[in-house]
């Protein structure tokens, strides 16, 4: 196993630890290279950036960017992101400000479906209100005894066809990657093996993704199969593309990997990090004495 880890998140989105805590966890779990990405914020990133190299693990700032390309929704992570650069704020920014409206409709949805109060519910788990997201419902539904786990919860409510989902228009991909990439980062295709899409359509995504400058994409992720990790890696190579490795984290005991580790990336791959080092925020080496 490697102790990388690219992408995971915090309260900041929709994660169930702070900053401090996530990358204290990681930390403590042995991880040496960390990237904190939230859904559409960089709010975290300071935070997180601080609690790092306070426990001497190197760190990116990361995000991860919601996109609608054609009829799916698709997640591009950003590594090595300036987020005060404008674009990239201002674009993030305009993501943030549809959810609210959504989460409204998928608690009148859900009231319709007979489970009223769910947009409180979810309102009451989620610190920034801008960020409410699906996961802020489906805890909530757990919380409450409406739903035995998460992971029902979007099986049976949350998906495409079910009750309580909403539609929604995310960022286009070419923004997107032009967000990261003009901000100083690297934009990464994140899990691809969780698309609902054939090998015709994901050879569409990358080649969309690439002419929008786009240079990496996940092979090692918490929501990949190792088939799904191996398939990866062989686009990757076709597509030159950089890999890279993240756990998904988003709270203990929610399922799927834990922070701070992934799997060692088959060697084929190019590992994306290599290419981000001026990018990499380590601790200052301490002073020395005279
Ligand atoms: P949103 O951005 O509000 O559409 O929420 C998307 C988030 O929901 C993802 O980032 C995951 O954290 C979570 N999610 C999506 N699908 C599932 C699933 N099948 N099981 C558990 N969590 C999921
Ligand atoms: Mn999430
Ligand atoms: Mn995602
Ligand atoms: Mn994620």
């Amino acid at each position: 196993m490697a102790s990388v880890d690219l992408h995971f998140h915090s309260r900041t989105s929709d994660g169930a630890l702070t900053p401090t805590e996530v990358i204290a966890r990681a930390a403590e779990r042995g991880a040496t290279l960390l990237a904190l990405t939230d859904h559409d914020s960089t709010d975290g990133l300071a935070e997180a950036a601080a609690a790092a190299t306070e426990r001497g693990a190197a760190f990116l700032n990361g995000v991860e960017v919601s996109v609608t390309w054609g009829k799916h929704t698709v997640h591009i992570v950003g590594l090595g992101v300036d987020p005060a650069h404008p674009a990239l704020a201002a674009g993030l920014k305009s993501i943030r400000d549809g959810r609210v409206e959504r989460a409204r409709q998928m608690g009148e949805a859900l009231a319709q479906a007979g489970i009223p109060g769910v947009f409180d519910g979810a309102m009451a788990l989620c610190d920034n209100p801008d960020m409410i997201s699906r996961t802020h419902f489906a805890r909530h539904l757990v919380a409450c005894g409406a739903v035995k786990d998460v992971r029902t919860v979007f099986r049976k409510y949350l998906t495409p066809g079910k009750p309580g989902y909403v539609a929604h228009q995310w960022a286009e991909l070419a923004d997107a990657v032009g967000w990261i990439t003009a901000s100083g980062g690297m934009a990464v295709i994140a899990h691809p093996g969780r698309y609902d899409m054939g090998r015709t359509l994901i050879e569409r995504l990358i080649l969309d993704f690439k002419a929008a400058g786009g240079q990496g994409i996940e092979i090692a992720s918490g929501s990949h199969s190792l088939d799904d990790m191996h398939k990866f890696a062989l686009h990757a190579d076709r597509h030159q593309l950089y890999a890279s490795a993240g756990s998904d984290f988003h709270a203990p005991g929610e399922g799927g990997r834990d922070v701070g580790f992934t799997e060692e990336l088959p060697p084929i791959c190019q590992p994306i990090w290599r290419e981000l080092d001026a990018r990499i925020i380590r601790a200052a080496a301490p002073a020395q004495q005279a």
